[in-house]
């Protein structure tokens, strides 16, 4: 790296920004794990706070023209010129939303958060409308902000996805809800359900827990930097590689909530911990997209966590933890692991049928942004498009309009990065597959090291040095595709219910 004032000047104001940021996530974190009931108010002054003179050193004047010096400096080396690149698309999107403006969501969307709360325990979508139209309407004004005469939607799926665009995700959504509902239909018509009974039964919460983290050990994650802690809806959050919470929920009758839960969040923070440290603090050194972190949460999750491999090893350790465990085989756990069926809650559903939720609601959430579609008329378009899509209809808002955290947080264009996710995660298993020929293997051993190594090496180390599709095709060979995701849903269809529902 090539040593200058300038640009160490730079370097010093983005830790500052990032350090602050850090600072609001360990409060966000204890929000979600510790607070007592009634801190929340109190707690959202501090953030707000903190947010407001975060957005001042963001789009500072010494911090721009630093930028622009230094975006015309030939001098500086491919990592430094993408730092600058970085920091200048951040910092941009950051100043064209007035300050009033950012205040404003903010603090709308506490208040819409918990007026969701109340609505969804009560089953009154009615309720949430007036906060719903106000945070569509603030997105709507900070998307003009950032994109003036440009697609609304991109611009809010730019926060999440960088460079993602509707127009990519249009026909991704289309071709997938035909292959998905084709599949959807088989498992119906094989009309043979498989058994859950190797997953329920009567199972201490306590030792859930500790099988879970023999397994989140196994896949490498460190509790020297890291811990677990339990909340309510589960999350990972990285302030620095050394310093990873991930969080749980689990219940007493289903084994999977805790272990599939905290499989997924390790695997999130397996990439928070693999981070480049070279560049901790600097505008590359963080993750590069949520599609991208969704993989490595999906990747452990369901092509580890679900596969045959990994119970040949896994089930013995669990029979020690739950005797009651002892007489089920690989074949039939693997298989309840695989049960594909509609249901209404995305959280809860199925490899097959998960991204059809998404598909919903990217729908939705396109139709809500060209003004097609207005909030009261949410609840009978989301039953339209489950009976379309999965041949159900959800018999309370509670289980369908109403579950979902994210609008009322006006996340809108956050979802497809969940669906990206399971692409990418099928796209970089099948390259780890084909560099590590016995992955298999050494997964049946218990030795999840290997997969870890690769995809630290692959993924986590390169920070958001490239955008995410050039991370995907620089890892796999391949640009993204749908089609690693396509084969592996037919092969577990196949191997479930048969050659004719695939
Ligand atoms: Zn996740």
């Amino acid at each position: 790296m090539t040593a200058s004032p300038t640009f160490d000047r730079f370097l010093a104001l983005w830790a500052e920004i990032r350090n602050l940021a850090a600072a609001s996530e360990v409060l966000g974190w204890e929000q979600e794990t510790y607070m007592p009931a009634k801190g929340g108010s109190g707690r959202a002054q501090v953030l707000s706070t903190l947010a407001g003179i975060a957005h001042d050193k963001q789009t500072s004047s010494e911090l721009r023209d630093l930028l622009d010096g230094l975006s015309r400096d030939d001098a500086l080396d491919g990592d430094q010129a993408a730092m600058v690149r970085e920091a200048i698309r951040l910092t941009d999107r950051a100043a064209r939303v007035p300050k009033e403006l950012a205040t404003e969501l903010a603090k709308c969307s506490s208040q819409a958060l918990e007026t969701w709360r109340k609505a969804r325990e009560a089953n009154d979508f009615a309720a949430f409308v007036p906060a719903l139209s106000r945070m569509v309407d603030l997105k709507r004004q900070e998307a003009a902000a950032i994109a003036p005469g440009g697609n609304p939607y991109d611009a809010l799926l730019d926060e999440f996805e960088p460079g993602m665009t509707e127009a990519q995700l249009e026909p991704l959504f289309r071709d997938l809800r035909t292959d998905l509902s084709a599949l959807v239909k088989g498992v119906a018509e094989a009309g043979s359900p498989v058994s859950l009974a190797p997953v329920q039964g009567e199972l201490s919460l306590e030792k859930q827990l500790a099988f879970s983290r023999l397994v989140v050990e196994a896949m490498g994650f460190d509790f020297e930097a890291g811990r677990i802690d339990k909340t309510t809806h589960p999350f990972c959050s990285g302030f620095h590689p050394d310093d990873v919470r991930i969080t749980w929920r689990g219940t007493e009758d289903d084994l999977r909530p805790a272990l599939f839960g905290l499989m997924h969040e390790a695997g999130h923070g397996l990439y928070e911990q693999g981070l480049p440290r070279q560049w901790e603090r600097t505008p590359i050194g963080e993750a590069v997209s949520l599609g991208v972190h969704e993989s490595q949460s999906r990747l452990w999750e369901n092509l580890v966590g679900r596969s045959t491999p990994f119970w040949n090893h896994f089930l013995p350790k669990l029979a020690e933890t739950f005797p009651c465990r002892a007489g089920f085989g690989v074949e039939e756990f693997v298989a309840a692991l695989h049960a594909v069926e509609p249901s209404f809650v995305r959280v809860e559903a199925d490899e097959v049928t998960y991204n059809l939720h998404i598909a919903v609601r990217f729908e939705i959430e396109r139709r809500l942004f060209r003004g097609d579609l207005n909030t009261a008329e949410l609840p009978e378009a989301w039953n339209g498009m489950m009976e379309e899509m999965l041949g159900i209809v959800p018999p309370t808002a509670a289980e369908g309009v109403l579950q979902d955290i994210h609008w009322s947080m006006g996340a809108f264009g956050y979802f497809p990065t969940y669906t990206l996710g399971n692409l990418f995660a099928s796209q970089l298993f099948e390259a780890a597959g084909r560099a590590l020929p016995d992955l298999e293997g050494s997964i049946a051993a218990g030795d999840l090291a290997p997969l870890r190594v690769w995809l630290t090496e692959n993924v986590h180390s390169q920070g958001s040095r490239y955008s995410a599709a050039a991370l995907i095709e620089r890892a796999t060979g391949e640009p993204p595709s749908a089609e690693p995701f396509l084969r592996h849903v037919r092969r577990l269809v196949e191997e479930t219910y048969g050659a004719a529902a695939g």
